[in-house]
Parts: structure tokens; sequence; C-alpha cells
């Protein structure tokens, strides 16, 4: 997208140009993490555009450690551009940053649209900052590339949470695959910790395979469920209740009450019989109701349970290790896919081989031998290419 041809939001940084993620999904009244707001629901500035000074890669680091927040939702804008000047400038920040990463719990949470992610969001972060906690909330909604619109961010969320100033809360960032928006997110979650938050909930759709994303970024993962929503296991894959740290049965209040208990028994059972999410943890289901607050502050002594439990044993460390490792691969396998569509010879050839192999006239596995034939060790050098 040309600059040209669009007029900018102002959390674009000064420069902002070609490749740069332009779009953030609506759901969240601006101003909740320092940048100006653009109202809910739509990219058009309500203010004329200000050209804003352009911050030193000395300014995002002090600005970040020292909690600002206008600078935090700037580097975190910065992390999530696809230009590769701000990809630069974000790795140095992040390398900067990292001594001072690692210090909160990363707790994700799932369920399935309508169980009331954002409303027990809401209810536990505004409980963890009256607590003396700091609580970032992210997204990881890979659902507005796919279609368009997003799941998570439908609606005004978490209002009472973004007015805290003790809260900060970053919606997913939108474009390109599940792998870019993980990245995006797990630096966001990085810039956030370096920015002195002690609590990160990153929040996810139960719908596909962000959870197990989700999973691989964080040490606690929370699986949202409710009562008699019908087919079994409301289309949650089993799956997904084995990658759970904790269940909660939502809405246990008022007449529904009943049933969410007896589905907490019966995900109990079913537990039973799954292999533990965590070595050394026994996942269980228990009652919510993040409406009104009940079995809010108990959920989150499972999680302090959890946290304790797996530092005495070392099984925190050691995932936070084999995390990072598989992050690694993720992303050369990222950086690999990128460099490879965008090398010269790979954009001259494969749409001609494209065509041949539809007609037939090639196996496609010829056809990447030629390829790959053809596509010299450039590749691995190209330093253009950015995730
Ligand atoms: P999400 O799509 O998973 O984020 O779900 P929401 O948080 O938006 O909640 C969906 C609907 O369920 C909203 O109308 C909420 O008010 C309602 N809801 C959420 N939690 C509770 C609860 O604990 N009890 C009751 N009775 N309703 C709830």
């Amino acid at each position: 997208m040309a600059t040209s041809e669009k007029q900018l939001p102002d959390w674009v940084p000064s420069g902002g140009g070609e490749g740069f993620t332009t779009e953030v999904m609506p759901g969240v009244v601006g101003g909740h993490d320092g940048l100006p707001g653009s109202g809910v629901g739509t990219n058009t500035p309500t203010r004329p555009v200000v050209k804003r000074r352009q911050l030193s890669v000395e300014d995002y680091v002090a600005g970040v450690i020292a909690g600002d927040r206008a600078i935090l939702g700037r580097a975190i804008t910065l992390v999530e551009s696809n230009n590769p000047e701000h990809a630069a400038i974000a790795r140095e920040v992040l390398k900067s940053l990292q001594p001072r990463t690692g210090g909160a719990v990363r707790v994700g949470i799932t369920g399935v649209p309508g169980a009331g992610k954002s409303t027990f969001i809401e209810s536990l972060g505004t409980w963890l900052c009256g607590q003396g906690h700091k609580v970032a909330v992210l997204a990881v909604d890979p659902s507005s590339t796919r279609t368009g619109g997003s799941i998570l961010g439908d609606k005004t969320r978490m209002e009472q949470l973004s007015r805290l100033d003790t809260a900060f809360i970053r919606p997913s960032p939108s474009g390109g695959t599940l792998g870019g928006v993980a990245r995006k997110s797990r630096e966001t979650l990085l810039l956030c910790e370096a920015a002195g938050f002690d609590v990160v909930l990153v929040e996810t759709v139960g719908v596909g395979q962000s959870e197990v994303t989700v999973r691989s970024m964080v040490d606690f993962f929370l699986l949202i469920l409710i009562a008699g929503a019908g087919d079994e296991l409301q289309g949650i894959k089993k799956g997904v209740i084995e990658l759970a740290d904790m269940i909660l049965v939502n809405k246990a209040d008022g007449d529904n009450l009943p049933r969410a208990n007896a589905a907490r028994a019966e995900y109990e059972r079913v537990l039973h019989y799954l292999r533990p999410a965590t070595e050394g943890w026994q996942t269980h289901a228990h009652t919510v109701s993040a409406l009104t607050g009940e079995g809010v502050p108990e959920a989150w002594a499972v999680v302090q349970k959890f946290a304790e439990t797996m530092k005495i044993s070392g099984q925190f460390t050691t995932r936070r290790h084999s995390q990072d490792v598989a992050w690694l691969h993720a992303l050369i396998e990222e950086a690999l896919r990128q460099r490879f569509r965008q090398h010269p010879t790979v954009q001259a050839l494969l749409p001609g081989l494209e065509t041949a192999v539809m007609q037939g006239e090639i196996a496609a596995s010829l056809a990447v031998e030629q390829l790959f034939a053809q596509v010299d060790d450039t590749l691995l050098r190209s330093g253009k290419a950015q995730t």
C-alpha cells in the first residue's frame, strides 16, 4: 500500500511507508496504550496526521524501561511493522531490552467466541491490578487475516480494565500468516515485560491452530468453557483440552450454576483420562463467574500454585528454554519462506512452473527440483528479506 494513496493513522512511526502494517483491528477504544484514540471500529484518524519526531533506538529503549506507555505503544507498532527499516530498528530495540525480559507470568487464555474470555480478562485483570500487579493483555487472532474480520475484535472490550494505569491492552496485530502474527505478539510480550508488566495475558480463540501457537509462548494455558453449549465439548477438540493447565467453566451464576457445576464434574472426568499438558501438574476443572467475579481470585491462586510448583521442579525454566529453541526454528522457517518468495529467480520462474504443473506438463516434485537447481545459495545470504 503506497503511503500517498491513503492517509496514515497517527500511530504509524514517522517514515512509515511501504510494507508497514497500517491496519489494526477495531475493538478497543483508542488511548488505552498511550496512543491517541482513533475511535472504535475505524482506522480513520479523527485528527489531522501530525508528523512525529522519529525515535532513536536509545529513545525506544529508555522509554520502554521507564514504562512510558506512549513509547511502549510505538515500540510495539515498530515490531508489528513489515517495513524492513522498522524491522532493523525493532531488532536493535529488542536486543537492548532482552536482559529485562522474562519477568512476567505468561498466561494464555482460549475458548470459543461467547465463552466469556474478554469478560474474564476484564475481571481478572482488574482484580490483579487491585492486588498491585501490572497487567498486559495481548491477543493472537489470525482470523482477521483470513476473513477480513476479527473474532476477537468485533466489539468494545475490557472497558474498565483499559482505563487503569497499570493495565495495557493491545489488540491482535493484523496481516500476514499465523506465524507472522505470532512473531509480533511474542515480541510484544517481551516489550511488555521489559516495561515492567509482571502478568501478561495472551488471548486467542479456540477454533483453530492459534491456541497451539499461543501455548508455545506462555507458561500457563487456560481454557474457558461454558455449560450446556450443546455439541460435545463445544467444538473444542480434545487436543485443545490436552493443552490446558486449567479448565474454567464460566457463567457459574444464577440459574446456570447447577449446570456449570455438572459441566465441571464432567470435564474433571474427561481430564482424568488425558495426558497432562505440563509434566508434574494435574489439570483440573473449576467454575467461575466472570460477570460477578466469583471464583476469579481462586483461579489466579491456581496459576500461582502452578508457577511455584514448576519453579521448584525446574520445569518452568526448562519449558521456557525449549520454547525459545522452538521459536528459533520457527523464525528460521519464516525467514526462509520469506526469502524464497522474494528471491528474483523464484519470482521469475515460479509462475511458469505453476502453469506447467497445472497443465500436467511437469510433475510438481520435478518442478521443485528444477526451481531449486536455479536458486543458488544466495537465498540464504539474502539480507533484504525481513519477516
Ligand atoms: P468472548 O467472546 O469469549 O470474549 O465472550 P464475552 O466476554 O464477550 O462474553 C460473551 C457474553 O457472555 C457476554 O454477553 C457476556 O456478558 C456474557 N458473560 C460472560 N461471562 C459471563 C458470566 O460469568 N456469567 C454470565 N451470566 N454471563 C457472562
